[in-house]
């Protein structure tokens, strides 16, 4: 046992840190849990004084930590090794406070999403974030991410959902600004700093998060396309149509919406397979009766001018269900046999089309790719790729790395719209920035944490330009 850790327990008590045989019930994340954890001891801090207490002595000791959320990261951002201690938040679960009047809810870092979407809900209210992992990821993770999902369109990213943030720094000072509001032009907004850091930077304690007034109308439609021009221009004109009530614009390609619809997935396709895309549209609103008929209206315009080929409007609660799972639900391209490789990348709306085929077509070329889907948050131009290969063969994963990659650079897109980069994208962080950008990045990292101790090696090396 490590001299920081041996003090850690010493400070904090046997019942906050996991050892030993305890361990065989931590994994590194979600989608591997058999895959046992490598680390020293996980510690569960139930303060930010703990939280503080246990920066401080591991940065004494040049102690590395890794920080756990919700595990739920696409990025391998969560592994550790047998020298590293993990700090998991899952303690510090507890919503504090719902604030209607300044329209706020301040929350602890490990708050699961889905239980600060349902707070918000029971004092109808909205905390707009939402995406496939809402029932495991936790706040400090989605900010430490910079989380987008399905609602980025309307309401913009999580760095755009958070007003006050508590953090610690390496170390162990704890920097408070948990204000509610909005605007504070008084210097550098440090919170930004922090947020999309990917726990480089600080550990996430506490939040305090913007609500907005619920929606008292939804409305959702699937809509069948032939021509990604016809897409890219529908969303032009349902935007406008809409009148700012367009929430979320989903694209899944022909494979994919097969594959979401098909055993062994449960749900049943609301449109038939004729189509080479399909989007999943939402309009968020104020007037139920109007904004209903007006959704069908803005639909049948789209018809009758040919933008699109076919619609079906979820009529009910339970079909907004069945519309979403489909799109929430991507662990079932996983089923079958294979390992699944992940991309999260953007570019400009107007190259999506042409990158997508070029890419699948480079993709289907090699022998070992089982399918490769697409899907993916349009509006934002940010699109998904899941791959199925037959092989986990680190030659494979670069090639396959590389034909997604590679043509960003020309695009001027990104090697993550909204996952991060964890260790897996470092070898890409150029394609996306600048050397004079990550320069900066590592400059930033070793003033604020000198003794590299706080999830080292995710995102840079300090070491490499
Ligand atoms: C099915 C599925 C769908 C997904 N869909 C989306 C999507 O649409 N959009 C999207 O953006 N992401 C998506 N993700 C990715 C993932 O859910 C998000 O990145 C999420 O924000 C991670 O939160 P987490 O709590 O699980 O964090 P973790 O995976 O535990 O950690 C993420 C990173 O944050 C660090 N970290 C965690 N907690 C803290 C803290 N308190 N302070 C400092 N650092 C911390 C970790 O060390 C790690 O670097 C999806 C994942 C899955 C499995």
């Amino acid at each position: 046992m490590g001299e920081a850790l041996s003090k850690i327990i010493k400070q904090l008590g046997d019942e906050k840190v996991v050892l030993g045989a305890s361990l065989k019930d931590r994994y590194p994340h979600i989608w591997q849990m058999d895959e046992p954890l490598n680390t020293q001891a996980v510690i569960l801090p139930g303060s930010t004084k703990d939280v503080s207490l246990i920066c401080k002595i591991c940065n004494e000791h040049k102690q590395t930590i890794i920080l756990h959320g919700g595990l739920t990261n696409l990025v391998g951002a969560t592994i550790s090794d047998s020298k590293d201690i993990v700090v998991s938040l899952e303690r510090l679960n507890n919503i504090l406070e719902v604030d209607e009047t300044s329209r706020t809810m301040t929350v602890e870092a490990g708050a699961i999403l889905e239980n600060v979407q349902n707070a918000a809900d029971e004092k109808d209210m909205l905390f707009p974030l939402n995406f496939g992992a809402k029932g495991s990821a936790q706040i400090g993770g989605c900010i430490s991410s910079n989380a987008g999902g399905m609602r980025v369109l309307k309401y913009g990213m999580t760095r755009n959902q958070v007003l006050g943030i508590e953090a610690v720094l390496a170390d162990g000072t704890v920097i408070n600004s948990m204000k509610k509001i909005i605007k504070d032009n008084s210097g550098y907004d440090l919170k930004h700093m922090f947020i999309g850091s990917e726990g480089t930077l600080a550990i996430v304690t506490k939040a305090v998060l913007r609500l907005r007034e619920k929606p008292s109308s939804r409305n959702c439609a699937f809509v069948g396309f032939n021509n990604f021009e016809k897409l890219t221009g529908f969303l032009k004109y349902a935007d406008k149509a809409l009148g700012g009530k367009l929430s979320c614009f989903e694209v899944m390609w022909n494979s994919t919406y097969k594959t979401l619809t098909s055993p062994p997935s449960t749900l049943a396709p609301p449109l038939d397979y004729q189509y080479k895309y399909y989007v999943l549209i939402e309009a968020l609103g104020g007037y139920p009766d109007q904004d209903s008929t007006h959704f069908s209206e803005v639909l049948e315009t789209a018809i009758n001018q040919e933008l699109i080929l076919d619609a079906v409007i979820a009529n009910s609660a339970s079909d907004h269900n069945w519309f979403f799972n489909i799109r929430e639900d991507v662990s079932v391209m996983k089923a079958g046999p294979g390992y699944d490789q992940h991309f999260d990348i953007s570019l400009p709306i107007n190259k999506i089309s042409e990158y997508v085929e070029s890419t699948i077509q480079q993709l289907k070329t090699i022998d070992q790719v089982i399918k490769a889907f697409a899907f993916g948050h349009l509006a934002d131009g940010n699109i998904h790729f899941i791959v199925m290969k037959s092989s986990l063969d680190r030659d494979l994963k670069n090639k396959i790395n590389d034909i997604v990659y590679a043509p960003l650079a020309k695009l001027r897109g990104s090697v993550s719209a909204e996952h991060g980069i964890g260790l897996d994208k470092k070898a890409y962080l150029p394609i996306s920035r600048s050397v004079d950008e990550i320069q900066l990045m590592i400059s930033l990292k070793k003033t604020i944490d000198p003794n590299n101790i706080l999830n080292p090696g995710r995102i840079l090396d300090l070491n490499k330009v």
